[in-house]
């Protein structure tokens, strides 16, 4: 059996995503990725079984290095 995905996590990094749809105490809030573009490159990386499941984080789905200093 393989870990469950886990829906609040980025696909791509693992990192929290910050959406707010994934988040019951949080799910009527817009989501930052209502009103930011998101990389056409970075959906392309999302893992199949992970499309329309997990959300990307905002650094990915800008596709901004992870760890970049402010
Ligand atoms: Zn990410």
């Amino acid at each position: 059996m393989s870990t469950p995905n886990d829906p609040t996590r980025c696909p791509l990094c693992g990192q929290s995503n910050h959406c707010t749809q994934a988040d019951p105490a949080r799910a009527g809030e817009d989501c930052w990725c209502f009103s930011t573009p998101i990389d056409p490159a970075a959906l392309a990386r999302i893992p199949p079984a992970d499309i329309d499941r997990a959300c990307l984080c905002p650094r990915c789905a800008q596709a901004l290095p992870p760890d970049a200093p402010n």
